[in-house]
């Protein structure tokens, strides 16, 4: 019988949450990360512990059939794999920044001046791209502290919350890409081999149905109840139960989180109370 072999950072940003989903999805892995290999105990699964850096091209000639890794490296290293997922973590952008009261009219103030950056092929470009001709100066680690020891006049970089550019009296102009945490495979996998990964995103869509919704409750007097339902944006009709209480009803229904907020007055105005929002862990349609 056929395996998967999936690679995913040994260690960094990516780790953590690149397991986390694979268990969410019911996949259990046995051997902790410090081996480079595990296999899965109830999925014909391999795990491949491997550098961040390496992880395109090991997927892109069948070391790994699929991957885990940031948007913003395949862009970087170009390699031949195909994205079938968003993962909706480790979200970043990729971003030309400068030591604040810089005078920055555009990229173009980086024509003749020196850049440094871990991403040079997505650097180059970009300022091909937008027609500026900058020297590009590569650093493997602590991008940020470049133009403060007179290496650069700016940088490009990885940015999530901003504190590094900010403790670095640096200051975000341009966003060169946007990034999040993709399923990667090679395009060569055998017909068992999409099978298996056809199971994955099955189990995957459902884990990521069920992060974005949420099963909402609320309680209701049975004369509100209509109007409570066509507030409700939900997946199918709603489920109504009689409370112990008479003339009162408890509403059930499953809803995007984002979609609550934007009803949660108009909810309230048409009599619900007690209103309770409980996580889906999975959600199959
Ligand atoms: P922050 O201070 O949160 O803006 O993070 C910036 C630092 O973390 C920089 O050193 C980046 O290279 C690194 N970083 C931010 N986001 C990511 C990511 N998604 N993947 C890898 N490194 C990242």
């Amino acid at each position: 019988m056929s395996t998967l072999k999936i690679a995913v950072q040994k260690s960094g940003r990516l780790n953590e949450d690149s397991i986390k989903l694979l268990k969410n999805c019911g996949i259990r892995i046995e051997n902790g990360k410090d081996q480079l290999k595990a296999s899965a105990a109830n999925f014909p699964l391999d795990v491949l512990y491997l550098r961040n850096g390496d992880i395109p091209q090991y997927v892109e000639d069948g070391v790994a059939d699929i991957a885990i890794v940031g948007e913003n490296l395949l862009v970087e290293t170009g390699n031949d794999v195909e994205v079938v997922r968003k993962l909706g973590f480790s979200k970043c952008k990729l971003s030309l920044a400068v030591p604040k009261d810089t005078n920055y009219p555009g990229p173009e103030f980086f024509e003749g001046k020196k850049i440094a950056t871990s991403y040079p092929n997505t650097v180059k470009q970009y300022m091909e791209k937008v027609g500026v001709k900058t020297e590009v100066h590569v650093i493997k680690g602590s991008v940020e502290i470049a133009p403060n020891i007179g290496l650069a006049e700016g940088i490009c970089d990885l940015v999530s919350s901003g504190s590094t550019l900010f403790k670095n009296g640096l200051v975000e102009k341009d966003i060169i890409l946007q990034s999040e945490a993709v399923l990667v495979k090679n395009k060569n996998l055998t017909a068992e081999q999409e099978e298996l990964l056809e199971t994955i995103l099955f189990r995957l869509d459902a884990v990521q149905k069920g992060e974005k919704s949420k099963y909402v409750l609320m309680n209701a007097p049975n004369d509100k109840v209509d109007e409570i339902i066509k507030v409700l944006p939900g997946m199918k009709s709603p489920t109504v139960v009689p409370l112990a209480e008479e003339g009162w009803s408890s509403v059930h229904t499953v809803m995007e989180e984002s979609k609550f907020w934007e009803v949660i007055d108009q909810l309230k105005g048409a009599g619900a109370e007690g209103l309770l929002i409980v996580p889906i862990e999975k959600m199959v349609l």
